[in-house]
């Protein structure tokens, strides 16, 4: 028997062309995506407006396929984090970040990820595989599902979960489409940011594809040090990786910023030479910068910096010109706070055997 199509997922020319090859009117797209996306349809029963036939038709070939939520945990400041199964041995998760004016849901991309930054905790459990379009779209649903329920919102959805999302364009593409997609979600281009670790090729087919916002996980100001905390560096440097920026900053319509995201390690990257090399670094770029406070996890040999270093640090960026902000750490009671995301990942990159080498 044919698989069926999980329609979940699919944008909207790909349903379009689902239901042209089905003989069926383009209108029915648009029908659809009401269905799933704004009343939460899982089954094809319920659809009043389509004929018998069709529902017939669509219950044997196609499927509104969600994945199992193992379990959904509040942490004491609101954050709530889900933890998903896709498979036997994997799990992935995904966290809801509420604040005074935004409610931000933080997706994955991969299960697990294969660039083994030395600070991160999925880095550092290996890779699965790629997540499926609907797997990423999924994570949306069920936070909004779930949120509703509660009078809350899903206002910004950031994919700093676990994965490199620009390892993953073409599912990542399409879920932006069906994020900003009045007929799905509906959110605007600035409300949707792709963190990548700086995947350069990628860097350039993004910024001509779609609009969403980009944040570029950057964490050191020199080669030397970002080689270290950021593999993916060696190959492709810092020089390329802000040829591309500036690439991506000039594309598209619309006025474009970045944001750079910078954890803070105690005596690693933190240091006020570190903060003036990334402010030359970033002189004349539409950039923001974004300290986050390292948030451990138990292998680690990190530590976070003191407060009053991340303050100086601040201070010679805002000197220098350059918007800075410090993240708060939220969520760190559940384990959802940035980094560690480490959900349940049958590592096939064989990469776990020297897990002990990559942290000593
Ligand atoms: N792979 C993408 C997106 C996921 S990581 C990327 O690297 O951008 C999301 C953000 O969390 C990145 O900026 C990442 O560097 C940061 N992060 C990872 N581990 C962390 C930790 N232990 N503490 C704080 N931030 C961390
Ligand atoms: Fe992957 Fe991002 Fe973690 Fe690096 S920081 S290992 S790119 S998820």
């Amino acid at each position: 028997m044919l698989e069926k199509q999980n329609l979940l997922g699919l944008p909207q020319d790909k349903l379009k062309k689902f239901f042209s090859d089905l003989g069926e009117k383009p209108f029915r797209t648009k029908q659809i995506m009401q269905w799933i996306y704004h009343q939460g349809a899982t089954s094809f029963g319920d659809m009043h407006n389509f004929s018998k036939d069709l529902r017939q038709n669509l219950q044997a070939i196609a499927s509104i396929d969600f994945p199992e939520v193992v379990s959904i945990n509040h942490a004491k400041d609101g954050v709530i984090k889900w933890v998903i199964k896709l498979g036997e041995e994997n799990h992935i998760e995904t966290v809801y970040i509420p604040d005074k004016e935004r409610g931000t849901l933080c997706i994955s991309s991969q299960l697990g990820c294969a660039l083994a930054c030395t600070f991160c905790s999925t880095g550092v459990q290996g890779f699965n595989r790629n997540l499926k379009s609907h797997e990423i779209i999924a994570q949306v649903l069920i936070a909004q599902n779930y949120l509703k329920k509660k009078d809350k919102r899903v206002s910004n959805v950031v994919f700093m979960g676990m994965g490199e999302p620009l390892l993953n364009e073409s599912a990542v593409y399409d879920a932006c489409e069906l994020l900003l997609d009045d007929w799905a979600f509906g959110l605007s281009r600035r409300k949707v940011t792709i963190s990548s670790s700086g995947i350069v090729p990628a860097l350039y087919r993004m910024a001509d594809t779609t609009p969403v916002g980009l944040a570029i996980s950057l964490h050191a100001p020199i080669d030397e040090l970002r080689d270290v905390l950021v593999p993916i560096n060696q190959k492709y440097p810092i020089k390329e990786l802000m040829k591309a920026c500036r690439y991506y900053l000039n594309a598209g319509t619309q006025e474009r910023h970045i944001f750079f995201e910078y954890v803070m390690l105690d005596g690693v990257n933190d240091l006020p030479e570190h903060a003036k090399s990334l402010a030359r670094l970033l002189k004349g770029i539409s950039a923001k910068v974004n300290l986050i406070p390292f948030n451990p996890f138990p292998e680690t040999k990190y530590q976070t910096s003191k407060e009053g270093t991340i303050d100086k640090f601040q201070n010679i960026l805002y000197r220098s010109g350059i918007r800075t902000t410090t993240r708060r750490t939220r969520g760190d009671d559940v384990d959802a706070a940035c980094g560690q995301l480490a959900g349940k990942v049958l590592d096939k990159s064989g990469r776990n055997v020297g897990r002990h080498q990559l942290l000593s």
